[in-house]
C-alpha cells in the first residue's frame, strides 16, 4: 500500500511514536513532530510502569528499534506546528524548527558536556538536578545525540564545547528552521501536563520543599535519578521515614479540575511500591475520595493489604510545616475522626490537563479542553490530549487514529 501525501503527527509521547510506527510499517510516509529535544513523553521519565512494575525502558527500547527501521518516517524534534492550511486529504503545515546545534556526527562520548562549565535545571529529573548546558535527557534519550541550550551557556564555554568533539558533531553556526510540507491527514498527539498544583494553596507545594509532585515522585524513585533511587527528603537529604500521598490534588474540585484525571490513583498506588521497595520501614499513607483503580482492582488489593499502608478515605484540609518535617490535616470519612499526621514527605497526586497550548487551527474540545474528533478542519487527537488514560490505552487510541488516517485519502 502506498500514499502519496505524507501524514503528519504531533507529539512524540507514547500515543504520538505508536500512530506514527502503526501507518510507517503499513508503508506510509510519515513526519513526526517533538517540541522538546527527545521524545518519549512522561513514559521516558519514569521509574516503573504499573501494574507490572517493570521498567518503561524495555517498552521504549523496542519502540526505538523499530523507529530505526521505519522506512519514510521523518523526525523533527524542537520543532513545532505554527501554520495549517487545508483540510483533509490536502493540508499545507509550516513547522518552525530550533537549532540543536550538534549534527548527525555525534557519538553521544560525552567530551563535549566535560568540557563545559556552565548548569541548566535538569527538566529531565524536574528541576530536581542540573545538566550541563549541553546534555542528554537520560541513558535512554532519543535520539541518542547531545543537544545544547544556548541560552544556559556562557560565551566563554562555546569554543570549548566545540573544540572538545573529535567527530565535529558541535556546529554553533546551526540556524532555525521553516519546512513547508504538504501532507494529506493530521494526528495531534501532544498530551498532557501536571495541573498547576501551586494553585491549591493549601496543600503547601511551592512553598513546602518536602511535598513534591507525582511526576518528582517518578524521577527521586529511579536509580538513574538525582538520588540514585534512595527516597530522600528533598529539604536535607533524610532518609524518609513516613510518606503520605495525596489524591485528588486539583482533580475533582469545582474550584480547580472538575474532572477525575483517571490515572494518579494508580499512579500512587505503584509509587507506594516504590516506597516500600526503597525504604521498607517507612510507614505510607494514602488520603484519597475514592480509589479509582478500573481494571487493576487486583493490584489495588494487593497494596491494601500491606500493613505498612494504611488507606484512608478523606480529602486532605491543609498541610503546613511542623518541627522538622511536615504536618496533614484531614477528616476520616468513615470513623468521622479529625486526623493530624507528622511526616517526612508528601507526595501530590497531581491532576492532568491536555497539553493545547497555542493550537494552529481552530480546536472542538470538551468542556474540560481535551481535544474532541470535530468536523473541520479534520485533525485527528490521539492518547492524552484526548483524555486521561494508561498507556495501554493511548497505543490503542493511536492505532484507531493511524486507521482514521486512512479514511481521509
Ligand atoms: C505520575 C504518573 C505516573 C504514570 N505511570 C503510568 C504507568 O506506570 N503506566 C501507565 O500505563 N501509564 C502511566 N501514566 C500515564 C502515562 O503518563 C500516559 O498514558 C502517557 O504519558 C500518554 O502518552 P501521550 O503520548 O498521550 O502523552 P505525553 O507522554 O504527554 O507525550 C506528549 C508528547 O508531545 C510533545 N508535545 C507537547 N506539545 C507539543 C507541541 N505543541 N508540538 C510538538 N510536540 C508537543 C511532548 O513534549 C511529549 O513528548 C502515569 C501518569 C502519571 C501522572
Amino acid at each position: 500500500m502506498s500514499q502519496s501525501k505524507a501524514t503528519l503527527v504531533v507529539g512524540g509521547g507514547m500515543s504520538g511514536i505508536s500512530t506514527a510506527l502503526e501507518l510507517s510499517e503499513l508503508g506510509r510516509p510519515v513526519i513526526l513532530v517533538e517540541k522538546s529535544p527527545f521524545i518519549g513523553g512522561k513514559v521516558a521519565t519514569f521509574n516503573k510502569y504499573f501494574p507490572k512494575l517493570c521498567p518503561p525502558t524495555c517498552g521504549l527500547e523496542i519502540n526505538y528499534k523499530r523507529l530505526r527501521k521505519a522506512a519514510n518516517l521523518s523526525l523533527h524534534t524542537q520543532a513545532q506546528v505554527t501554520k495549517v492550511d487545508g483540510g483533509p486529504g490536502d493540508y499545507t503545515v509550516t513547522i518552525e524548527v530550533a537549532p540543536r546545534y550538534v549534527n548527525h556526527k555525534c557519538t553521544a562520548c560525552g567530551e563535549c558536556a566535560e568540557a563545559c562549565g556552565s548548569e541548566r535545571d535538569d527538566d529531565f529529573n524536574q528541576g530536581m538536578a542540573k545538566t550541563k548546558a549541553i546534555y542528554l535527557a537520560g541513558h535512554m534519550a532519543y535520539p541518542h545525540r547531545y543537544v545544547l541550550d544556548k541560552e544556559a551557556c556562557d560565551e566563554a564555554d562555546l569554543p570549548k564545547i566545540k573544540d572538545a568533539c573529535k567527530y565535529g558533531a558541535v556546529d554553533l553556526d546551526e540556524t532555525p528552521q521553516t519546512l513547508t510540507e504538504q501532507v494529506g491527514a493530521i494526528v495531534w498527539a501532544t498530551g498532557w501536563e501536571s495541573y498547576d498544583v501551586s494553585k491549591v494553596d493549601y496543600l503547601g507545594k511551592g512553598e513546602l520543599p518536602d511535598v513534591i509532585t507525582n511526576l518528582q515522585m517518578e524521577r527521586l524513585a529511579d536509580p538513574s535519578g538525582p538520588t540514585g533511587g534512595k527516597i530522600l527528603r528533598p529539604s536535607d537529604g533524610k532518609e524518609v521515614e513516613s510518606v503520605a500521598f495525596v489524591q485528588c490534588a486539583g482533580s475533582r474540585d469545582i474550584n480547580h479540575l472538575p474532572y477525575c484525571s483517571g490515572i494518579c490513583c494508580l499512579a500512587s498506588l505503584k509509587q507506594i511500591c516504590y516506597v516500600r521497595e526503597a525504604a521498607p520501614n517507612a510507614k505510607v499513607y494514602m488520603f484519597h475520595i475514592d480509589v479509582r483503580a478500573g481494571k487493576y482492582e487486583e493490584f489495588y488489593a494487593k497494596i491494601q493489604a500491606d500493613e505498612a499502608v494504611e488507606i484512608i478515605k478523606g480529602k486532605v484540609a491543609s498541610i503546613f510545616p511542623e518541627g522538622e518535617g511536615l504536618r496533614l490535616q484531614v477528616e476520616n470519612i468513615e470513623s468521622g475522626e479529625s486526623l493530624k499526621v507528622d511526616l517526612d514527605m508528601i507526595v501530590l497526586a497531581t491532576g492532568i490537563v491536555p497539553n493545547t497550548a497555542d493550537l494552529p487551527f481552530e480546536a472542538t474540545m470538551d468542556d474540560y479542553g481535551f481535544l474532541m474528533l470535530g468536523d473541520a478542519p479534520g485533525i485527528i487527537p490521539a492518547g492524552c490530549v484526548r483524555r486521561p488514560a494508561d498507556v495501554a490505552t493511548v497505543v490503542q487510541d493511536a492505532t484507531g487514529a493511524a486507521m482514521r488516517t486512512l479514511t481521509q485519502e
